[in-house]
C-alpha cells in the first residue's frame, strides 16, 4: 500500500494525499519519495490536469519530517562508497523537489507549466516543511496547535531536502538565521509573518483556497529563477550582506563553540549555495548535507537526542504492570525541589498536596507556581484563567491528613536521614496500602531510606534536577526492595509531566552525581597542579561541555561540595581519593568564596550577581604554572573522567542500559551532546584508543583513569558499546 494517492476533479486540479500507513502523523521514507515522484510525474504528463494540490490525509497536519530511524542509518546503508551513496540519494531528493518547483515550465522562457500548491492542515515540520517549499504557493489551515518549521538542527543535521538553500533564497540569510539556525518553529499565523509561507484559512476552506488559486492561472516561478534574482538582505559580497554573514559566523560559532558539525555544515550551506546559480546552491546543500550524514556525531545525536529518548519517554525500560497513572501526589517539603515538584505536576493536571512543617513555607512553595504562571501570563503564554486552574489543584498545608487519597509521595525535605526517616512514617501513618513513596534525595542511598518504610518494595527514589521546570531529565532509583510497581508508577509518573525518565539501581550517587562529581574534582585537582583556570574552562567548553567544572561548582555552590566531600570521606575511609580536591575547596569555603550565591567563587561577580570573569586571586594561593599541559590532555582529563565512571557504572549494573547513560549524560548534566553521550563518544573515538588512552592518563596522572575491565575487554575484541549492549537492537 503506499502513502500517497491521488485524485483528479472535474476542474481538472489533482489532489497528491499524503497517508503514512500506520501512523498518526506522516512520515517521509525512500519509498514515499518514489511515490510521489511517480505521481508528480503522472500529473504534469496529463492534459486533463491544470493544477496540482499536495495535502494530507491526516487531520490537524501535515508531516512530522523525515523518518529519522531512517536518517540514522543511512550512512551503513549506502554501499561501499558511502559518502557517494548518500550524495547520490539526496540528489534524487532534490530531483523530485526541483520536478515539483519547475513543473513542467519551458527551462529557457520559463512559461507554461502547472501550478502546484501545498495545503496544510496544520503541522509541517523538517521534510513535511521542504516539500510545500518547492510548491508555488503554501496554504495553511488555522490551527493555532500547528508547528511550522525546519528543527533538524536541533537534533544534529540541517535541512538537506532544499531547505537551506529555499529558505536562505526566499527570506534572505537574516530572516532566515533563526529557522535553520534554532530550528525555530512557529504557528500558522507566525509562520505567515515570517514569509515562511503565504495564506492561512480557516480549515474547512483549505482545499477550496488551494484550489482557487490553482485555477487563477498564477505567476509560478520562482524569483531565483528569474534573471536578476538578487537575494533579499544580500548575498555575501553585498555590504549588507557580508555584515550577516560576519554576524552568523560569529554567532554560531559563540554558541556552539565550533563542535556541532551540522551548524558549521548549514552555514557553509547558505553562505557558498548564496554565491552560485539555484542547482549548483543545492548540489552545495548535499555536498554539505552528506558531509553531516558522514561524520558519526549525527548518528549519534539522532540516536539519542531523538530515537532512544523517546523510546525511554514512551516506556522502553517500564515493567509490566498495570496503569500507573498519577492521580493526586503529596509532596513533603515545599522548599526549592518541592516547589519545583509541585509545579510541574499542577501544570500537567495532577492534583497536589504540597506540605511544609510551617504554613507559612507551604503557602511559599505554592507561589513559586503562581510566580511562574504570571510570568507566562506576561508573556502573554497563560491566561488567568489557567493560572487559577493550576492554583487549584495545589492545596498548600501543614495538615499530614490530607495526604489520604494520594497515590504517590515525594519527599523533597532536608537531605538528612533521620529526618527523612521522621517523615516517612507520619505520611505512612495516613497514606493507603498502595500508596508509592518516593524520595528525590541526591545522595542518601535508596535502601537505606527504604528501611524506615512500612512497605519496601513500595519505596524508590524519584531524583529530580534544579531547577525542576527546566530540567529534563528524571533519574528513577530502584533500592534493593523497590518492586516492579514502584518502577511502573515512577515511570508514568515522569511521563504525565512530560519528562525524560532513566532508571537505575542503587548506588553511590546513583548515576548523574557519579559522573558529574569526578569532572568537577578533576577541574579543581587541575587548579591545584597549576594549570590556568582558563585553559581548563575554555577546554571543557571546547569540547561541548556547556559549563566548565569551575563555573559548575560555584553554581551549585561549593559549600554543599564540601558537604559532599566530608560524607563521601566519612564513608569511604582510606579508599577516599580526593584529598587534594578538598584542600582547594576547603580554602574556598574557608575565604566564604562559596560560589554565585556568596557572589563569590572560582568566579568573581559583580553586586546584581552577574559573573565578571574568573577571579584573580586565585592565583595568590595556586600559582598558574610556567608551563601549560595542552588543549587536548585537559579535555581528555575532563571527558574521561566523566565517561569512566559512567562505564564502572554499567559494569556495576547501576546503568542497566547503555541508552540510558548517554540520554541522561546529555540531559542530566549536558554531557558534550555533539557526541551523543559518554558511551557514543567511547564508539566515536574506539575502545582501543580509549583504553590506550587511559592507560597514558593513569601513568601520568593516577589511577581515578584505569582503564575499567569492560573496556579493556572491549578493546580487546575491537568492540563498540551499541552492537554490545544495545537493547533496542536486541528488542528488534
Ligand atoms: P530546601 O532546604 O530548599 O527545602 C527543604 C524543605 O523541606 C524546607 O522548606 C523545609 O522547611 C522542609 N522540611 C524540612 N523538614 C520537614 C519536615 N519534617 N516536614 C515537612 N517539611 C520539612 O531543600 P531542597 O534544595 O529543596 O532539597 C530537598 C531535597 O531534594 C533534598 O533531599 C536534596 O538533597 C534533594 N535535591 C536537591 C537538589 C538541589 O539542587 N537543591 C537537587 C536534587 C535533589
Amino acid at each position: 500500500m503506499t502513502d500517497f494517492t491521488i485524485k483528479t476533479d472535474a476542474d481538472g486540479v489533482a489532489i497528491i494525499t499524503w497517508d503514512t500507513v500506520g501512523k498518526s502523523m506522516n512520515v517521509m521514507n525512500q519509498q514515499g519519495f518514489t511515490d510521489l515522484d511517480a505521481l508528480i510525474d503522472q500529473a504534469l504528463a496529463d492534459d486533463a490536469v491544470k493544477g496540482i494540490i499536495i495535502t494530507s490525509g491526516k487531520e490537524g497536519s501535515f508531516a512530522g519530517g523525515m523518518d529519522l530511524n531512517i536518517i540514522a542509518k543511512m550512512k551503513d546503508s549506502a554501499g561501499d562508497d558511502p559518502a557517494r551513496g548518500l550524495f547520490d540519494g539526496v540528489m534524487a531528493m532534490h530531483g523530485v523537489l526541483r520536478k515539483i518547483e519547475r513543473a513542467g515550465m519551458d527551462p529557457k522562457t520559463n512559461k507554461g507549466g502547472k501550478p502546484i500548491a501545498a495545503a496544510l492542515p496544520g503541522t509541517a515540520l523538517g521534510i513535511g516543511l521542504e516539500i510545500p517549499l518547492a510548491c508555488h504557493r503554501i496554504f495553511a489551515a488555522d490551527n493555532p496547535k500547528a508547528k511550522i518549521g525546519l528543527p533538524e538542527i536541533m537534533v544534529g543535521i540541517f535541512p538537506g531536502a532544499g531547505g537551506t538553500t529555499r529558505l536562505a533564497r526566499k527570506l534572505g540569510a537574516m530572516g532566515a538565521s533563526p529557522l535553520l539556525l534554532e530550528g525555530k518553529l512557529n504557528d500558522p499565523q507566525g509562520a505567515k509573518r515570517a514569509g515562511v509561507i503565504d495564506e492561512v484559512v480557516p480549515a474547512d476552506e483549505l482545499i477550496a483556497a488551494a484550489k482557487a488559486w490553482v485555477l487563477s492561472s498564477p505567476t509560478i516561478v520562482k524569483p531565483w529563477d528569474e534573471k536578476g534574482y538578487k537575494m533579499p538582505g544580500g548575498a555575501p559580497y553585498h555590504p549588507a550582506g557580508f555584515m550577516t554573514f560576519v554576524g552568523a559566523s560569529a554567532m554560531v560559532n559563540g554558541k556552539t563553540m565550533g563542535v556541532f558539525p551540522a551548524a558549521k555544515a548549514l552555514l557553509s550551506a547558505v553562505y557558498e549555495g548564496a554565491l552560485v546559480p539555484f542547482d549548483t546552491a543545492l548540489k552545495i546543500e548535499a555536498r554539505w548535507f552528506t558531509n553531516v550524514l558522514m561524520n558519526p556525531s549525527s548518528s549519534a545525536m539522532i540516536r539519542s537526542l531523538f530515537i532512544n529518548k523517546e523510546a525511554l519517554e514512551k516506556g522502553a525500560n517500564r515493567p509490566e504492570a498495570p496503569d500507573q497513572k498519577v492521580k493526586q501526589v503529596g509532596v513533603i517539603g515545599a522548599g526549592m525541589m518541592g516547589a519545583g515538584i509541585a509545579l510541574v505536576s499542577a501544570l500537567a493536571g495532577i492534583k497536589v498536596v504540597l506540605i511544609d512543617a510551617k504554613q507559612e513555607a507551604a503557602d511559599k512553595g505554592k507561589s513559586y507556581t503562581a510566580d511562574y504562571m504570571d510570568k507566562g501570563i506576561a508573556r502573554k503564554k497563560v491566561t488567568e484563567d489557567k493560572k487559577t486552574a493550576v492554583l487549584g489543584l495545589i492545596n498548600a498545608t501543614t495538615d499530614y491528613a490530607a495526604l489520604k487519597d494520594c497515590d504517590l509521595i515525594v519527599e523533597a525535605v532536608f537531605e538528612d536521614t533521620s529526618v527523612k526517616a521522621d517523615v516517612t512514617k507520619k505520611v505512612q501513618a495516613v497514606t493507603g496500602p498502595d500508596c508509592i513513596f518516593a524520595t528525590n534525595t541526591s545522595t542518601l542511598p535508596i535502601t537505606e531510606l527504604a528501611k524506615a518504610s512500612n512497605d519496601p518494595e513500595k519505596f524508590i527514589g524519584i531524583h529530580f534536577f534544579s531547577p525542576v521546570d527546566k530540567m529534563l531529565l528524571v533519574e528513577i532509583i530502584k533500592g534493593e526492595k523497590t518492586g516492579d510497581v514502584a518502577v511502573a508508577k515512577a515511570l508514568d509518573f515522569v511521563r504525565q509531566i512530560r519528562k525524560t525518565p532513566i532508571v537505575v539501581n542503587d548506588a553511590r550517587f546513583f548515576y548523574a552525581n557519579r559522573c558529574i562529581i569526578p569532572y568537577i574534582n578533576e577541574g579543581i585537582r587541575m587548579v591545584k597542579e597549576g594549570v590556568s583556570p582558563a585553559l581548563i574552562e575554555n577546554a571543557a567548553k571546547l569540547v561541548g561541555m556547556p559549563l566548565g567544572p569551575l563555573q559548575l561548582v560555584d553554581e551549585t555552590s561549593i559549600d554543599l561540595g564540601v558537604k559532599i566531600a566530608k560524607a563521601t570521606r566519612a564513608a569511604m575511609g582510606d579508599a577516599y581519593p580526593d584529598g587534594e580536591v578538598d584542600e582547594v575547596l576547603f580554602w574556598m569555603a574557608d575565604q566564604d568564596r562559596l560560589g554565585r550565591k556568596s557572589n563569590s567563587g572560582f568566579y568573581a561577580y559583580d553586586d546584581k550577581g552577574k559573573r565578571q570573569g574568573l577571579w584573580e586571586g586565585l592565583a595568590a594561593q595556586y600559582p598558574v604554572a610556567a608551563e601549560q599541559p595542552d588543549l587536548v590532555t585537559v579535555q581528555h582529563r575532563l571527558l574521561f573522567a566523566q565517561v569512566l565512571e559512567a562505564v564502572r557504572a554499567l559494569e556495576e549494573g547501576v546503568l542497566e542500559d547503555i541508552r540510558e547513560g548517554d540520554v541522561g549524560a546529555i540531559l542530566g548534566w549536558g554531557f558534550a551532546p555533539w557526541s551523543g553521550g559518554p558511551f557514543s563518544w567511547l564508539d566515536i573515538i574506539g575502545a582501543p584508543y580509549a583504553a590506550e588512552r587511559c592507560d597514558q592518563l593513569t601513568e601520568e596522572f593516577g589511577d581515578r583513569f584505569k582503564t575499567p575491565d569492560l573496556l579493556r575487554d572491549m578493546a580487546d575484541k575491537g568492540h563498540e558499546f551499541y552492537k554490545r549492549f544495545d537493547k533496542s537492537a536486541k528488542a528488534a
